[in-house]
């Protein structure tokens, strides 16, 4: 009785766990950290191509870059989907100094504009700080004491959340929307504490965005430990200035593309499941973690199943998408011809939160489909990665959600990712070989499972 008991938990095990899809799941990682090719190819990215803001040169050259190493797989198809972006510049250094503190003297203050913003004029300004904790603070003081003035946000990330993304979530309004809230009542400029979890010298920019029908202000992100200074020095001096000057302008938009590379299903090709990442960052460091391991790791997808020779039942189809950091232009275009062509997407898989050891998926979706994923766990779990829920999703992939997509973020760890995130030090060399072809390994796997079970 015992015997036939055992039995009858193998024969269930090997049916709930499916030993076939273990061995292939071990296939793939093996492949992955063997002969992975995705850490040379974001050297390349980094190294040879570096920042790339939409519209620039380097941008066009990633395009071509990635579009070349796609065909270079024999895919079944690789092509470009041209999308206009908007073209941003951010001109020359920026400055901002503290003028005449009584304690210190004039002090340098490390900042950098933010995406999208207006630039001061050649002039600059000069002017009174206040500093604010939120943009709900702006009310409570009124346009009679910020009228005129420079507003400093300086809410920091809460540090006790365990998930960093968290954290930024829970700070990023002001930059994202304090320039325009604080021009409500009648700020010149706005200076924002930098978004990340630690003190630091790097000013951290990011996407800003103007209301309609509310004056444009220039608008800044100030490195941490000056925040912090700058903070202590208003205590004692509230009446100290600051001198700024950027020369950031937006130029007209340009043409630009996502890049897409597919295998074509075997059984079911009209279902397509999408990996992806975004091809465009800032334009201060080398775009390593924020996107070019995203775009890497996809692309290793691609690579890794052609190399083991698997011929997968439904298409699977890598995206590049072009515009992530500020306008969203190419995940709204591809969304866009999506529907127009009658494609049926049913999933997208997003890379976009650093080339980071993978700790699991964050799914927005049905409970049906959440259910059928999680019950993947322990296929999963032996390459740590076993934190698979519900959350998550991804910028680029966002769109799709309104034709019954379900999104799927990978969820590296977060602990270090806003150390580098939007900087000038978010380079290669922060970027770990083992960690980012473990992220690729996990989303190859992922795709294959939903393309052999479907969802
Ligand atoms: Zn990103």
């Amino acid at each position: 009785m015992k015997k036939v008991f055992a039995c009858l938990i193998l024969i269930t095990s090997f049916q709930v766990f499916g030993q076939t899809d273990s061995i292939l799941v071990r296939k793939i990682f093996n492949e992955a950290l063997s002969n992975g090719k995705s850490y040379e190819n974001l050297e390349y990215l980094c190294k040879k191509i570096g920042g790339r803001l939409s519209g620039s040169p380097q941008s066009l050259a990633a395009v071509e870059y990635t579009k070349k190493l796609m065909e270079s797989l024999k895919l079944d198809t690789v092509y470009l989907q041209p999308v206009m972006v908007p073209q941003w510049i951010r001109g020359k250094k920026e400055i901002a100094r503290v003028l005449k503190s009584r304690k210190h003297g004039a002090l340098n203050l490390r900042i950098c504009a933010l995406g999208n913003t207006i630039g001061t004029g050649e002039p600059g300004i000069t002017a009174e700080v206040i500093e604010v904790k939120s943009i709900a603070e702006l009310a409570q003081l009124g346009k009679e004491k910020i009228n005129g003035k420079i507003v400093f946000f300086n809410r920091p990330l809460d540090p006790t959340k365990i998930n960093t993304f968290q954290a930024y979530s829970g700070a990023v309004d002001q930059r994202s929307s304090g320039p325009s809230e604080a021009a409500k009542y009648g700020a010149i400029a706005v200076i924002v504490r930098s978004m990340t979890t630690r003190l630091d010298i790097y000013p951290h920019t990011g996407g800003a965005r103007y209301l309609a029908n509310v004056p444009k202000i220039p608008a800044v992100a100030v490195a941490t430990i000056d925040a912090e200074m700058l903070s202590g020095l208003l205590k004692t001096e509230p009446d100290l200035k600051i001198f700024l000057k950027t020369s950031s302008e937006m130029l007209q938009d340009v043409l630009s593309y996502n890049v897409i590379g597919e295998i074509r299903g075997t059984e079911k090709p009209d279902e397509i499941i999408v990996v992806g990442g975004h091809l465009d960052s800032w334009d201060q460091g080398e775009g390593a973690h924020d996107d070019g391991a995203g775009c890497v790791q996809s692309i290793e997808v691609l690579r890794i199943i052609k190399s083991l020779g698997i011929k997968p039942k439904r298409t699977i189809r890598a995206v590049m998408f072009m515009n992530e950091e500020n306008g969203l232009r190419g995940g709204t275009k591809y969304a866009e011809i999506a529907q127009n062509k009658k494609e049926v997407h049913i999933a997208g898989i997003e890379s976009d939160a650093g080339g980071f050891s993978p700790r699991g998926f964050g799914i927005d979706g049905s409970d049906e489909k959440i259910a059928k994923i999680t019950s993947w766990k322990s296929l999963l779990a032996p390459y740590g990665v076993y934190d698979i829920a519900r959350g998550g999703g991804g910028a680029d992939i966002g769109p799709l959600k309104s034709q019954g997509t379900t999104l799927i973020g990978l969820l590296p760890d977060s602990q270090r990712y806003f150390d580098y995130h939007h900087t000038s030090i978010d380079t290669f060399e922060q970027v770990n070989k083992r960690e980012l072809e473990l992220g690729g390994a996990a989303m190859t796997a992922l795709a294959i499972l939903i393309s052999e079970k479907g969802l």
